[in-house]
Parts: C-alpha cells; structure tokens; sequence
C-alpha cells in the first residue's frame, strides 16, 4: 500500500494554481485537510461573516477535490496536535501546504514542522498566497519597506512566475481518517440568519471567481482607473473575498489582468498597482505581526482616542456609525452595504474610517474590530494596515491632517446620489437622522489632538 500524501489547505481553498496540492499529487494518492483553528495563539478567530464565507467555500473545496479524486477531511482544534495526528492516523509520507504570513500562523506551522520531521515525514512549504516572500523583498539597508512607492516599483519590476493548472485526476487513497461533518462546526448564523443578504451578494468558491474576475477582465478593467471612485458603479473588481480565501491566487489574477494590458493600459496598471497594495499589507503584517493592536507610528500612543471602557457618549457614537445611523449619508450607505453584503467600496471605507477615528475621536482599532467581524473579505493584514493608514498611525499613512469630509467627497464620488439612495431608502424623509458630530468643530478637535502628540510639539 502506498503512503498517501496530506495536503492541509488553509487560505489557499482552491486546486489551480495550488503548489502544495500539485506537489502532493505528484507524489501520488492524495488527501486533503482543513482544520478550523480556534486554539493556536496568535491566531485571531474569524469574524461572523468569514465564518459564513468559509462554510461555504469548503463546501465548494470538497466538490473540486472530488473531481480529481482528493477527499476532504475537516478537524476542529490547535494545528500543532491536529495536523500531525491526521497525518499519523492517515499513514502519510509526506505532509504539504501554502504558507502563512501572521505571526500566530508561523508559529504554529514551524511546530507542526517540527513535529512533522521528528517523526521523519517529509514536510514542505510553499510560496501561493503573495507573488513575493516578504522576507525576500527588502530595501537596499536590508530592511523592509515602509513607503509604498519604491516597494511597488522594486515589487513590479520582478516576473512572477505562470499558474499551475489543476492536478489530474488520481487514485483515491484506500483509507481516509476520520474528520468532522461541516455542519457540526456551526458555522453559518442562526437566530437571527442574517446571511440571506450575504447570498444574495456571493458565491464563494472558485468557480464563482473564475467567473468575476472574467466579467472584470471584459467589462470593467478598461474603464477601471476612473470608474473604480465611484461606489454606485459596479467599477472595481470585487474580488478582495476571493483573494482573501485564495479561491484564485494572486499569480492567476496578475497574469490574467496582464493579457490585457495593450487594451486596457490605465485599467491595468492601477489594477496591478492595487494588488501591490495587498502584497504591502502583508509584508507589513510579517514584519509587525501585532499589526492590530500596535500603532506603527509609537507617538500616536498618547492620541487621546475614546475606547470601550472609558464612559462617555461615544460609545453611542459607536453604534450610530456601526449601524449606518450617523446622518452622514455616504458613510451611512456604505455601514449599510457593509452589514448587508459584508462588503463595502473602497473609497466608502476610507471615508467611513476617517470619520470615526478624526471626527468621532474613536480608537481605529474598535473600527477594525467591527469590519473583522463584517467584512467577508476581513484578512489579518489589509484590515488592520488599512485601519492604520486611515489613522494616520501606520505605514505610509494618509497624513492626520487629511480629515475627509463626507459630505464633499459625496458630492465629489457620489454626484447623482445613486449609491446613497440604493442604501439608505429613507433619505430626505424626518426618518433620517441628523447628522451625529460637527464636522468643522469635531476636525479642529481632532488636528488640535495630533499637534499635541509628543513628537509633534
Ligand atoms: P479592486 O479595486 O478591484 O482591487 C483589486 C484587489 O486589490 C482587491 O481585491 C484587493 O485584494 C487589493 N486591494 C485593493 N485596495 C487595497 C488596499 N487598500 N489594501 C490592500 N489590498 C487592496 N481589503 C481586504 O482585502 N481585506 C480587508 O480586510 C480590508 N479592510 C480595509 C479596511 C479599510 C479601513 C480600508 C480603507 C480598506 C480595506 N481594504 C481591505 C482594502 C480595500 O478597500 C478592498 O481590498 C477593496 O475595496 C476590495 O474591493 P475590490 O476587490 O473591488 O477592489
């Protein structure tokens, strides 16, 4: 009987363009492991709309997998006792997967390394998830970058390697350990089910972003660079939830997007240009794994932002923003996307943090919190270094004093309204509140704030 390999799947839920898949079935007869990790420290639990998001994504896993003839089997608990025990109990050689980029996430894959090799099984890692090792790309001190103009233009002067296809179909292995059914993981909401919305809005699965991302190659791309400002257009790619649960893999996208460069020249170089924004969030997250918690810039520890637990009206404040009640209409419309379809534009979220962390005087990291539980493409680097930027406190930040004012920039991004009136039915009725903060007295409050941080006198 030959031993089979183990594939354990983590991020990367898709079987093209999957290394760690494709080096497993080459060594023959395949199994594949997904462990829903609650128990690893350092490794954050995910939000209630990743939750609803991954159950689906594993359903649609098991059906490709299926097709080349790979079974699935899922486990519940710390990576370190469950990956070595599956493979133990499933005979295997050899023991794959993509790596990981948290702090957390490492520490638990180098043990389960260590395990692994102990107990003399072959245990391989493999690069799918960014198109460059963090560690690999650094500045000519040796240190990792903290401007983003130079990174990209090092980062886009490399090739990056071509997509693997999907493996072909194998001999099923004899035997497959036991593993959890899906629906004892109690993934999707109940009492209340607030998930039809989310349905509505996606498919998760490969499948579903082999389709987006074609509508966007053929649609969107050409007029991306001016479309994608405005959040009543479908103008942008949405494909953030698809990358974020590697149901394609940045190389299919970079190189997808490539074919078409010589049609759609600006679309595709700002497009490309955003997926190296991504790429920077993770660099940053390898190299300030407490990304989340931890001011980048350690001066705005003495900003005096309002947080749980410190009494006060804002925690009102809160839940206005939380539930798209602020009277600001951009900012409500978006609270309300993204609470209905655990998504919300671009520009939307850079309004809507600006203003809870400059007018509302709100902690950033409350604001993380809230889209980590909302967003269905929440991942551990984009949010929190988004959150940052848009604090002023991280990598590269928008500068403090670029306090957006949302009542402008809806005028500027939203001129017809379209995006506002679709979210927010009851605007311009007595329903509608009005607005929570004053915008001019709340923006000198907050500038006055920033030039009393220490560093800043
Ligand atoms: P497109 O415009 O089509 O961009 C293509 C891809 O580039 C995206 O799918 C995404 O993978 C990447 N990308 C684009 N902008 C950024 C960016 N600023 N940072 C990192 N990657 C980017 N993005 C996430 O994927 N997950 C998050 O948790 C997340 N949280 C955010 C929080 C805040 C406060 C802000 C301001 C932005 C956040 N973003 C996050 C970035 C960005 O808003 C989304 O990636 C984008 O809206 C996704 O839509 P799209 O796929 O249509 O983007």
């Amino acid at each position: 009987m030959t031993s089979p390999s183990l594939v354990w799947f983590r991020d990367d839920l898709r079987i093209t363009d999957n290394p760690a898949l494709h080096a497993a079935t080459d060594a023959g007869p395949t199994l594949a492991l997904y462990v829903l990790d609650e128990e690893s420290p350092g490794v954050r639990p995910l939000g209630g709309a990743a939750r609803w998001w991954l159950h689906h994504a594993l359903v649609a896993l098991r059906e490709e997998l299926d097709r080349i003839g790979v079974p699935l089997v899922l486990r519940r608990g710390a990576a370190a006792a469950v990956v070595p025990a599956v493979a133990a109990e499933a005979g295997a050689g050899g023991l794959f997967w993509n790596r990981r980029y948290g702090g957390g996430e490492r520490r638990a894959d180098a043990a389960v390394k260590q395990i692994a090799r102990s107990s003399g099984l072959r245990a391989e890692s493999h690069q799918a998830s960014l198109l460059h090792e963090p560690w690999e790309l650094t500045t000519r001190q040796g240190g990792p970058y903290k401007v983003f103009t130079p990174f990209w233009k090092e980062l886009s002067s490399h090739d990056f390697r071509h997509p693997l296809p999907a493996p072909q179909r194998q001999r099923v292995p004899e035997k497959a350990p036991w593993g959890d059914s899906l629906e004892q993981w109690g993934l999707l909401p109940r009492d209340p089910d607030w998930s039809v919305p989310l349905a509505e809005a996606w498919t998760p699965g490969p499948r579903a972003a082999g389709e987006f991302l074609e509508e966007f190659t053929d649609s969107v791309l050409s007029g991306y660079s001016e479309d994608r400002e405005r959040p009543g257009q479908a103008g942008t790619s949405r494909l953030s939830p698809y990358l974020r649960w590697g149901h394609l893999s940045p190389f299919e996208v970079w190189h997808a997007i490539g074919r078409r460069r010589h049609e759609a020249p600006g679309g595709s170089a700002a497009f490309a240009s955003e997926l190296g924004w991504r790429e920077f969030a993770w660099h940053q997250l390898y190299h300030h794994p407490d990304l989340a918690t931890v001011n980048l810039r350690r001066e705005f520890d003495a900003y005096p932002w309002w947080s749980k637990g410190d009494g006060g009206g804002q925690a009102a404040l809160l839940r206005r923003w939380q539930r798209g009640r602020t009277g600001l209409p951009l900012v409500d419309a978006g609270q309300r996307e993204l609470w209905a379809t655990g998504w919300m534009h671009n520009r939307v979220r850079m309004v809507s943090a600006s203003l809870l962390v400059k007018n509302l005087g709100i902690d950033w990291r409350l604001g993380e919190q809230w889209f980590w539980d909302t967003l269905v493409d929440a991942d551990a680097a984009s949010n929190p270094f988004n959150w940052q930027w848009a604090a002023g406190c991280g990598a590269d930040a928008s500068p403090f004093f670029r306090i957006f004012n949302p009542l402008t920039q809806e005028k500027t991004h939203d001129p017809d309204g379209t995006y506002t009136r679709r979210w927010i039915p009851e605007l311009g009725t007595p329903d509608y509140p009005e607005a929570c903060v004053d915008l001019k007295e709340s923006r000198e409050a907050a500038l006055e704030a920033f030039r009393s941080l220490p560093r800043n006198r």
